[in-house]
């Protein structure tokens, strides 16, 4: 105890101090306009700076444009408290437990603002028994703020009302460089916050940016504490990887570091089975170019992909054990997300939207009679549609089924009568059950 009270007195007034100024980025030396910044962010950091407090565009926004790409988000970062934010704002919120943060919201636009930060003094921090911070929520000043942040090109300060670039750590010097580098002792920030090492993959995929080596070292080492993560955080980190619109570059990333192990277990699976493996690669690559065309992507058709070969197997074997298809797909559906449930925290509300694509596969297969019509005016038909067609693309299935299908859709009423196959004698047997309960059983598939 007295221990560290003189620690915590002598120990910082001896600590070397940095004078705290920053490297200031001129507009003319970086070009990065005030146009470029959202109408809210900008109103955000103007209104605060009017009031007398300081308000920057921080994090991924300043990279994001000096790297000449469109950024997701303006994020502010300011030394005013989060209720000094929403006497400014009227329109805010202060939401979050963990850290409270603001939203302020212009119209469509929401913006983030967050109070400046400090990093915990190693002696006050709470950490588990590997190092990680349990608590990291202490307000600070600018320069604490800067040095709390996970990568150089992640710790720079845009004011938009001078234009210029506040930097603390050679941040804009590695962005220009294209390289992403870790702020302090790389080991030591991993330790803290193991999902930083995932972000280092993710955020290098998706910038085409490298990997500092210093950064990158010693992720091999430590990529066990992986496993203490809270799993809700680490399918967050997962579905951004996913959902990053560079999910295959993320995904060979975490292979080559071998780091896809014990992350998701869904994966170690699927991958070691070439089948399985082209089916989910090739899933990943249609969600990748549907987000750079701008399409919406749902992380439930990604799981549905993500889970397939596994159900496949599972709807196998209890197809050998004598049960029909229709109920040997329920089982099987039903115990793979039992067992991803146990593993990788995905959400149940996705559960209904996945089932829903698995069992329209059945359905693909049955293309006399009525059942093609009715299968057209399924909600979900779509997703089941595109489904198929990684199925085929994949081997898995014959591309003629896919091709059907895609006829069969935009066809006009005499082509689509001529593409209906002949009734089968198990179809017609079928159909001559009592009328009562037929209905009964398609209203509710
Ligand atoms: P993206 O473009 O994917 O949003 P980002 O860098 O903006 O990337 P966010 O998760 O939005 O990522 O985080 C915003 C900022 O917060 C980061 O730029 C970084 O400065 C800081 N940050 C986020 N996560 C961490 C972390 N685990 N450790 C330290 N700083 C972090
Ligand atoms: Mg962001």
């Amino acid at each position: 105890m007295i221990r560290k009270f003189i620690k915590r007195v002598f120990g910082r007034a001896e600590r070397p101090r940095l004078d705290g100024s920053a490297q200031i980025i001129p507009f003319k030396a970086h070009g990065v306009s005030r146009e470029q910044i959202s109408y809210g962010s900008k109103k955000v950091t103007d209104g605060l700076q009017a009031a007398g407090y300081q308000a920057y565009v921080v994090g991924g926004a300043v990279r994001d444009l000096l790297l000449q790409r469109t950024p997701k988000d303006f994020d502010v970062a300011t030394n005013a408290t989060p209720e000094e934010v929403r006497r400014v704002f009227r329109r805010s919120r202060i939401i979050g437990r963990r850290f409270r943060l603001v939203h302020v919201m212009f119209g469509e636009e929401v913006v983030e603002v967050s109070t400046f930060r400090r990093m915990i003094e190693e002696e006050d921090a709470e950490t588990d028994a590997h190092g990680r911070l349990l608590r990291d929520n202490e307000f600070g000043d600018q320069q604490q703020d800067a040095a709390r942040r996970d990568f150089t090109a992640n710790a720079l300060f845009y004011d938009p009302s001078t234009q210029e670039i506040h930097d603390f750590h050679q941040g804009y010097a590695d962005t220009r460089n294209h390289l992403l580098r870790m702020i302090g002792d790389p080991a030591t920030r991993y330790r803290e916050d193991p999902v930083r090492m995932l972000r280092a993959v993710r955020l290098s995929a998706k910038l085409d940016i490298r990997l500092d080596a210093a950064t990158a070292a010693p992720i091999g080492k430590m990529k066990d504490l992986l496993n203490n993560v809270p799993e809700a955080r680490l399918l967050d980190e997962v579905l951004k990887m996913l959902l990053s619109g560079h999910s295959v570059e993320c995904i060979q990333q975490l292979r080559k570091m071998d780091l896809h192990h014990g992350l998701l277990p869904l994966l170690d699976v699927i991958l070691e089975q070439p089948m399985g493996e082209k089916f989910v690669m090739l899933a990943l690559r249609n969600t990748d170019e549907r987000l750079a065309q701008e399409k919406p992507v749902s992380p439930a058709f990604l799981f549905a992909a993500l889970l397939w070969h596994e159900v496949l197997s599972s709807w196998a074997k209890f197809k050998q054990r004598g049960e029909n298809p229709v109920p040997a797909l329920h089982m099987a559906m039903d115990e793979v997300l039992h067992k991803q449930k146990a593993k990788l925290a995905i959400p149940h509300r996705h559960d209904a939207v996945m089932k829903e694509i698995w069992l329209l596969q059945l359905r693909f297969d049955q293309r006399a009679g009525q059942r093609p019509f009715r299968l057209l005016e399924q909600p979900r038909f779509r997703a089941g549609f595109d489904f198929l067609l990684l199925r085929c693309a994949s081997g898995e299935v014959d591309d003629e089924l896919g091709l059907w299908w895609d006829e069969f859709q935009d066809a006009n009423v005499e082509r689509r009568a001529e593409m209906l196959q002949p009734e089968r004698a198990g179809d017609k047997k079928r159909r001559r059950r009592p009328r009562k309960k037929a209905v009964v059983t398609e209203s509710a598939a």
